[in-house]
């Protein structure tokens, strides 16, 4: 595998304030308010996605040697995403009546949504693309100005980002700076009407400290550790089959992927049979020289990796199902699947971020429900159970961003269905009408009358009171 480093020049630090302040007076202007301007721009960005796939693509491989088909749930994802939301711009942004009473009944009071304003979008190397382009759909369909920073770390999607935004987009309107850390602190010393910030939970502090200086606004999509419960009442191979696509997509470097997994002990043993053979099947035996099994971002993930691998399997009680094997220089991890593995062991630690599937096995579902619980609420919760009521027990006694059953990831890829974690996984939703919110000021409006129709009901609510009924 090539690891060439794209040439880009990172964007001078002295010129992020003009750009700031560039985009703040073009919002003035009203410019990017009417529909047209938005459902043009959304226009561009769903052509972009569509003509421009194989480039894409490409930059998506070099970065971390995507396949198919995490290259569609990076790329699809903002197409699908742009057209549902180019086919829904009027009705998600019209104003709202509001129900009238005997005091309002003369009004015309609406909730109006509108743009925030100057909006910066802050995303992650792990799919590079959506990460960036997936919230800008929403902050366009609400009409806002956008300064887009997509990772340092992802250089050939960030390269590509860079060249095409400015040739894509109204550029007074939408504008994108490039850089690491420095470019991030100068970026976050700026005023915005909104941050929204994808990445880890340390920057996101660092994200909400920032912002807290002007009181602005901020999403935070986070990660954590995703856990997985699997029933004794469910067809286990295909939740064994279901899982492993969903760990080793990206090479499990996906914010949703399963991170951990509380098995029913009735099913421990055809549960571990079941993911072996899902893996050979799906990847085959020589998951190194399989074409669409991904790498690790970098060297310093690879490490990362390889250091907690090699700590959890240095514990004698770590019954090794598949893997273990890994190549720093290449960045190859191969899927590792570690059984008889304890709350409080290595793996257990962090967010995983990669190809390691520890298995807990637990009595049952009230179990797994104490040991979720006593972890940081997830960004998703993945339930396996064909039983109706252990499900509703889960649901109910646990809290998470999102909640899937019997199945992964398509939470993500269902538009309608707000995106987004809860405590330490984020604050803040996105996708469909929800993006649109998050993007938006809703502004509520009352607009009466002066003449004296409407001043008689007015008259309602002057003093003095005595036996006045109340109007509301
Ligand atoms: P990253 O290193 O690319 O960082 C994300 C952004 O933060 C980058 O643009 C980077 O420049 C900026 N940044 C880094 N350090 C900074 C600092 N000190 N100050 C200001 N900005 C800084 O990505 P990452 O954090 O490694 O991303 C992985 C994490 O993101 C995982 O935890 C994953 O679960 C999470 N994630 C969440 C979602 C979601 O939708 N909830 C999606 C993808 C990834």
């Amino acid at each position: 595998m090539q690891h060439d480093q794209a040439q880009h020049r990172p964007t001078d630090l002295d010129e992020i304030p003009k750009i700031v302040e560039s985009l703040h007076a073009h919002f003035n202007t009203n410019k990017t308010k009417p529909i047209e301007w938005r459902r043009e721009q959304l226009n561009k960005l769903y052509s972009f996605i569509i003509d421009q796939e194989s480039l894409l693509a490409e930059a998506l491989y070099k970065d971390l040697r995507k396949d198919a088909s995490s290259i569609m749930a990076d790329i699809m994802i903002v197409s699908r995403e742009a057209a549902h939301t180019i086919e829904h711009l009027e009705e998600w942004t019209a104003p709202q009546a509001s129900h009238k009473t005997l005091f309002t009944m003369f009004d015309n009071n609406q909730t109006l949504t509108e743009p925030l304003g100057v909006v910066c979008i802050i995303g992650a190397w792990n799919y590079p693309i959506q990460l960036v382009l997936g919230p800008m759909v929403a902050a366009l369909a609400a009409g806002n100005c956008i300064l887009l920073k997509p990772s340092e770390i992802s250089t050939h999607c960030e390269a590509l980002l860079a060249e095409w935004v400015p040739r894509i987009f109204d550029t007074d309107a939408v504008k994108i700076v490039t850089g690491g850390i420095s470019c991030s602190t100068v970026l976050l010393q700026q005023k915005f009407d909104h941050i929204f910030y994808t990445g880890n939970g340390n920057v996101g502090r660092i994200i909400m400290q920032a912002a807290a200086k002007n009181l602005t606004p901020i999403t935070l999509e986070l990660g954590g550790k995703c856990p997985t419960y699997v029933d004794d009442a469910v067809n286990v191979d295909v939740v064994a089959k279901r899982l492993v696509w969903a760990k080793l997509l990206n090479a499990g470097q996906t914010c949703l992927a399963p991170d951990y997994v509380l098995v029913h002990k009735a099913v421990m043993p055809q549960l571990l049979a079941a993911v072996k053979k899902a893996i050979s099947e799906l990847y085959g035996l020589d998951t190194k020289n399989t074409a669409h099994y991904g790498r690790i971002i970098n060297k310093n993930h690879t490490q990362r990796l390889a250091a907690v691998l090699e700590r959890q399997l240095a514990l004698s009680h770590s019954n090794v199902i598949t893997g273990g094997e890994y190549d720093i220089d290449s960045h190859y991890v191969a899927p590792l699947v570690v059984a008889q593995v304890r709350e409080t062991d290595p793996l257990m630690e962090d967010e995983i971020f990669g190809p390691l599937l520890p298995i807990l096995e637990v009595e049952n579902e009230d179990e797994a429900i104490r040991i979720i619980n006593k972890r940081d609420h997830p960004l998703c919760l993945y339930i396996n159970s064909d039983d109706k009521a252990v499900v509703r027990k889960i649901v109910g006694s646990t809290r998470s961003g999102t909640v899937s059953i019997n199945d992964y990831l398509v939470n993500m890829i269902v538009s309608d269905l707000p995106f987004g974690g809860v405590g330490a996984s984020g604050m803040g939703k996105y996708h469909g009408k929800s993006g649109i919110l998050t993007f938006s000021n809703q502004r509520a409006m009352v607009w009466r009358k002066s003449d004296m129709l409407s001043e008689k009901i007015h008259e309602l609510v002057y003093p003095p009171f005595g036996l006045k009924p109340l109007p509301f």
